[in-house]
């Protein structure tokens, strides 16, 4: 080890969720050299792309003793994002026109998406570290570490300590009341877990220093003060739509992995704008066909795609 490099530590770390953020956050925190261990209460994996027709017994979930269903998208739902943006960046959303059961849109339905979240889960053996149908039901600091209480699919309940515990368990399950009708959500969320994931499993290992207390509440006063001059409320204060790329590039930057590619900042803030101008299309037609080009350019580059770019860019389009 170089003199002065901080030796690296491997922590035993507590995934909750085995959603499209358990998964990628178990993948990075393993391949940081941490002992990953994850907890699922469901049968499979994907999380909220696990479609069910379904529904709650009270719809806005304000009864507590209500049935509970963790799915909710709808049967005709269609992805928001183009799929070379979707995916993850060394594991691309490729599409399949060789078996009738896939869906090879450029905006494909939820079907192809879970479809992909178990192909990456298979790819990265990733199900050899969850336990299914257990539930984690508390989670309580210990002396620097973490108890968690989980509940077994016979019922009974276990208690494990952790060094660490990432909570993946989803946030769009309970509604959120009210709502504002039009306003859709889209961004690179699976891109955003792999940086923020890396990111955690290097601060954890040590990699990656935290700044001291008094720096990290001066940034955060910075954040509401510019927040305040736009007139945004604090309830906002995590929505980074309109700085997705300048957020994550610098997240990347802290922990030194690989920034946002230019096609895929450029496809997100242009299909976004096209979301907004004209919701019903935007996903049928478009204008960017070289940012297309240049995104599967880029996977031969990196060899992440067995066939020829030219193979898929006369399909997809
Ligand atoms: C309608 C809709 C459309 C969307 N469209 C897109 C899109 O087109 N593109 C895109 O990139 N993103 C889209 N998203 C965003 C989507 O939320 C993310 O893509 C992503 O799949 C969320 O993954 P997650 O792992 O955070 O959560 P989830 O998928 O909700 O997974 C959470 C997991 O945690 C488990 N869990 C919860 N509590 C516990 C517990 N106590 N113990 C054990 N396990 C637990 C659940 O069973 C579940 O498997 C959409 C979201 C919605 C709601």
């Amino acid at each position: 080890m170089a003199p002065g490099q901080t030796p690296i530590s491997s922590k035993h770390v507590a995934v909750i969720g085995a959603g499209a953020a358990g998964l990628i956050t178990s993948r990075e925190l393993r391949r940081e050299g941490h002992s990953v261990f994850v907890f699922e209460r469901e049968k499979q994996v994907g999380g909220l792309w696990v479609y069910t027709p379904k529904s709650e017994s009270d719809p806005l979930s304000l009864d507590p003793t209500r049935s509970k269903v963790h799915s909710s998208i709808y049967d005709s739902l269609r992805t928001n994002v183009p799929r070379e943006s979707m995916g993850v960046r060394d594991f691309p959303f490729l599409p399949r026109f060789d078996e009738e059961s896939r869906d090879p849109r450029r905006y494909p339905n939820h079907r192809e998406v879970l479809a992909y979240v178990q192909e990456y889960a298979r790819e990265f053996k990733i199900e050899e570290m969850i336990r299914f149908e257990t539930e984690v039901v508390r989670v309580e600091p210990v002396i620097e570490k973490w108890r968690v209480q989980s509940k077994n699919p016979g019922g009974d309940f276990d208690d494990e300590i952790f060094d660490a515990v990432v909570v993946c368990t989803g946030h769009y399950t309970e509604p959120n009341v009210p709502h504002i009708p039009g306003k859709e959500i889209s961004g690179i969320v699976f891109v955003m877990f792999e940086i923020q994931s890396k990111w955690v499993a290097a601060v954890l290992s040590g990699r990656v220093t935290l700044p001291p207390p008094d720096k990290m509440m001066e940034d955060i006063n910075e954040w509401y003060a510019s927040l305040d001059v736009l007139g945004i409320p604090k309830r906002h204060t995590h929505t980074i739509g309109r700085i997705q790329s300048e957020y994550l590039n610098w997240v990347a930057k802290e922990c030194g992995c690989e920034l946002v590619e230019r096609w895929r900042a450029q496809e997100v803030d242009g299909g976004y704008v096209r979301l907004v101008v004209h919701p019903e299309t935007y996903r049928d037609e478009w204008d960017d066909d070289e940012l297309i080009e240049e995104a599967y350019h880029d996977f031969s580059r990196k060899k992440l795609i067995s066939f020829d770019s030219s193979y898929y860019l006369e399909n997809v389009r």
